[in-house]
């Protein structure tokens, strides 16, 4: 079914979109609540295109709404168990290079390639803390604004043209993918090259998993969708990676095209949009009908993690009233309420309850997934816990059928 978007496709320009998956109203993920609230809600609807496959949120919230008093995440706070990994596949094809990152965030990534032999490292992050962080602490020259020309301009009267142009983590929050390529064609040397990392919705879309949808991500890609664009603006990959990482991580290092390389777009993921919302609302009746049952055999259910993923579980899901509680790690987070749902967020401690019988929904991510059962397992001997995984890149329909088994024997 195609719906008349407000917006054609950012990618290809197609006007008729079709719809993906629509949550509803939701609250602001990031957004944690100190007491019960009428919150701020806005419609999270997912289209994605025929032509293309590029999955979008048409009419996302604005930024002066989405940031406000916005809880900032430093790259050192987060893992990234793949950065080495990247860093050496920058370094196997550039050396003693200029380098260019758009959204630096505190200049972790660019320290590191400094730290490589990396000649010029240049940064560009338009939030201030960060932008601080990596000029006071780091020393790198780092331009506080949003990408436009004029700062390119200035760019590249300082240092001349680029040999790599990256951007990790930043593509999927870009309404504007025209203006991004045109300033990424501008610093760039002919020769240079341009590496992207962006969030795989691949594994999610395989599952039916609606926590691919964040409202702080317009656009969603898959490795082909990725590459699709890339060829549209002039690059073609000279390595591709995945991780294991948030759900699904693509990177891409790509070099100006030539004649000779010619892309051809295999739509290997439309079989999956195309049945997505559906699977999604029958995945999601079904959970919330297991949620109920194990009400009756369980002491407790519990969500472990709130982040963005688990808050678009719970509300996409309509879950609120079937989950007890959160907990979660993070003291920080400990005493507040998840937004949306507003259950209470614990802290891990309180499973330990001696001959409880808990069950647990990890919202976590699959890389955190065995780590934090086993700590759970290992805080809690004298309770009994029952696991459930409700995340992509995992088969949640499979998971979830086992779980139903389970509780009905
Ligand atoms: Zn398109």
């Amino acid at each position: 079914m195609t719906t008349a978007a407000k917006t054609p496709c950012r990618l290809c320009g197609n006007p008729e979109l079709s719809l993906l998956m629509d949550l509803g109203r939701q609250p602001i993920a990031h957004r944690f609540l100190e007491q019960p609230e009428e919150e701020f809600k806005h419609p999270l609807t997912l289209h994605y295109c025929e032509q293309c496959g590029l999955g979008q949120i048409c009419d996302p919230v604005s930024p002066e709404i989405l940031y406000k008093g916005y809880n900032y995440c430093f790259s050192e706070w987060k893992p990234e168990p793949h950065r080495e990994t990247e860093l050496d596949l920058i370094c196997a094809h550039k050396q003693n290079a200029k380098i260019f990152e758009i959204g630096c965030n505190d200049g972790l990534f660019l320290e590191q390639l400094q730290l490589r032999g990396q000649q010029v490292c240049v940064g560009l992050e338009p939030n201030s803390f960060a932008k601080k962080f990596a000029t006071e602490q780091r020393g790198l020259h780092v331009y506080e604004t949003f990408l436009d020309e004029d700062t390119c301009n200035d760019a590249l009267a300082k240092f001349g043209k680029f040999d790599l142009v990256m951007a990790r983590q930043v593509l999927e929050h870009v309404p504007g993918i025209e203006l991004f390529f045109k300033c990424v064609n501008m610093l760039l040397k002919d020769d240079g090259m341009v590496f992207i990392d962006v969030p795989d919705v691949g594994p999610g879309l395989k599952v039916g998993d609606c926590t691919i949808a964040w409202e702080e991500h317009v656009n969603y890609f898959t490795d082909n969708v990725l590459n699709n664009l890339l060829d549209r603006h002039g690059f073609t990959p000279v390595e591709e990676k995945k991780f294991n990482y948030s759900g699904g991580t693509l990177a891409v290092l790509a070099r100006r095209k030539t004649a000779r390389d010619v892309f051809v777009p295999s739509h290997d993921y439309l079989p999956f949009s195309r049945t997505f919302s559906e699977r999604v609302q029958h995945y999601g009746a079904r959970l919330s009908q297991a949620l109920t049952l194990a009400k009756k055999s369980f002491d407790q259910v519990v969500i472990y993690g709130v982040g963005c993923r688990a808050c678009a579980l719970v509300n996409g899901h309509n879950l609120g009233g079937v989950i007890d509680f959160a907990v979660d790690d993070q003291m920080e987070r400990q005493g507040k309420l998840m937004p949306g749902s507003q259950l209470e967020i614990k802290s891990p401690e309180v499973l330990q309850k001696p001959g409880a019988k808990s069950l647990v929904i990890l919202a976590v991510n699959q890389e955190n997934e065995a780590g934090v059962s086993a700590k759970t397992l290992a805080a809690c001997p004298e309770s009994h816990v029952t696991f459930l995984i409700v995340m992509g890149p995992t088969n949640i329909e499979q998971e979830l059928d086992a779980f139903i088994a389970g509780i009905q024997s």
